[in-house]
């Protein structure tokens, strides 16, 4: 495992090595199975036992209710964008509402729009640089569902905790950037989803977890698979799910469990190794310049941009040649990114800290080219 970099990359993104590990150990023969996880059938008992254990993994850790159900569905997060609409506001003579705090609120609120009449209460406009306070966002108390990304992961947006929905409202999260890294208020959502490739797993699943009272006022007519009750009534196995992609969600939900120990000693982790970037960037004499603002930063994705974009390029390149990978900002936004999800060590983020020192010591003052 030496040759392994420092994975910064945002997704698919680095998985905790003991998960890894397991995994090589399962990938030709199941022990007393005799067949890999990639070739086994939906219907064995051994996929159930792993459903079963995914999903009650995954109430312990994030404290589930039994009013909500847990579905594993395909097409990543961005079906969700279309499954949420269709299913929530197709033919409900309302509107919905969508808070948009990034690029990924926006795709979402765009799709949105093609089953129904969509209101955008907030919009960070351009730039994204921050959640809107509470009093910001006028929220209508007839609405079919207000839409929130948790932690915009182009532009490094967070929410700090959840915003409230007006009473009877659901509300409804795109968590897949920030999805197990700290607890979350089931009682106060209705509709959770969040693509695996972050810190749940690989890509090839999505998570939803969804109050069975919203799922159930889907319109008649839905394409079976675009139907949340297609996913409840057969408990994920209405076709063939993504039997490798859902087995390592199971291993990665056991190693928080056994090893982190849970989520708010995952959120306290997440909010040291956060903080670490955060304050390199803020003792560096604006040399590293912060995009979002402060009480928005996102613990998950930490952006920031040096003086110029040669500059950036520079750091990039010179931290990929130390093992630091995956710095590169979106391509939309440009600058650094830094994910820093579950499975990155605090000491590969105190290498990149380190790293951050030396680059700024040695490129300060040397010019628009460095
Ligand atoms: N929402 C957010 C917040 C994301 O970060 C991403 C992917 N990076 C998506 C949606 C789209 O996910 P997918 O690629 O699984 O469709």
């Amino acid at each position: 495992m030496s040759d392994r970099v420092i994975n910064f990359g945002a997704g698919p993104a680095t998985l905790p090595v003991p998960v890894l590990e397991q995994l090589q150990r399962d990938l030709v023969s199941l022990p007393g199975l005799g067949v890999s996880p990639l070739e086994i059938s939906h219907r064995s008992a051994w996929f159930r036992d792993v459903l079963d254990e995914a999903d009650g993994n995954l109430r312990t850790l994030l404290g589930v209710p039994a009013t909500h159900h847990i579905a594993f569905c395909q097409g990543g997060a961005t079906l969700q964008f279309s499954m949420v609409p269709m299913n929530l506001l197709r033919g409900s003579h309302r509107a919905a509402e969508y808070i948009v705090t990034g690029s990924w609120g926006a795709k979402a609120a765009r799709e949105a729009i093609k089953e129904g009449p969509v209101r955008e209460v907030w919009s960070g406009a351009e730039d994204f640089t921050r959640v809107p306070a509470a009093h910001e966002a006028r929220l209508s108390t007839d609405a079919a569902y207000l839409h929130v990304t948790t932690n915009e992961t182009i532009e490094g947006v967070q929410w700090p905790s959840l915003p409230d929905a007006p009473a009877g409202v659901p509300l409804v999260a795109d968590a897949s950037s920030d999805f197990l890294s700290r607890p979350i208020d089931f009682a106060r959502l209705d509709l959770l989803y969040a693509g695996a490739q972050k810190n749940a797993g690989p890509a090839g699943v999505a998570i939803v977890i969804a109050r069975r009272e919203v799922l159930d006022r889907a319109p008649d007519g839905l394409p079976t698979l675009l139907d949340y009750r297609t996913f409840v009534e057969h408990d994920s196995l209405y076709n063939t799910p993504p039997v490798f992609s859902v087995y390592v969600v199971m291993l990665v939900t056991r190693w928080l469990l056994d090893e982190v120990g849970g989520l708010a000693e995952q959120e306290r982790r997440s909010r040291v190794k956060a903080s670490r970037l955060y304050d390199a960037i803020d003792a560096s004499d604006g040399f590293y310049r912060g995009h979002a603002e402060s009480g928005s930063r996102s613990t998950m994705n930490v952006t920031f941009r040096l003086p110029t974009e040669a500059l950036d390029a520079r750091f990039v390149a010179d931290a990929d040649a130390r093992g630091l990978a995956g710095l590169k900002g979106h391509r939309s936004v440009g600058g650094v990114r830094a994910s820093l999800y579950n499975a990155l060590s605090i000491d590969g983020v105190e290498a990149l800290a380190g790293f951050m020192d030396e680059f700024a010591g040695a490129h300060r003052g040397l010019g628009s080219d460095g």
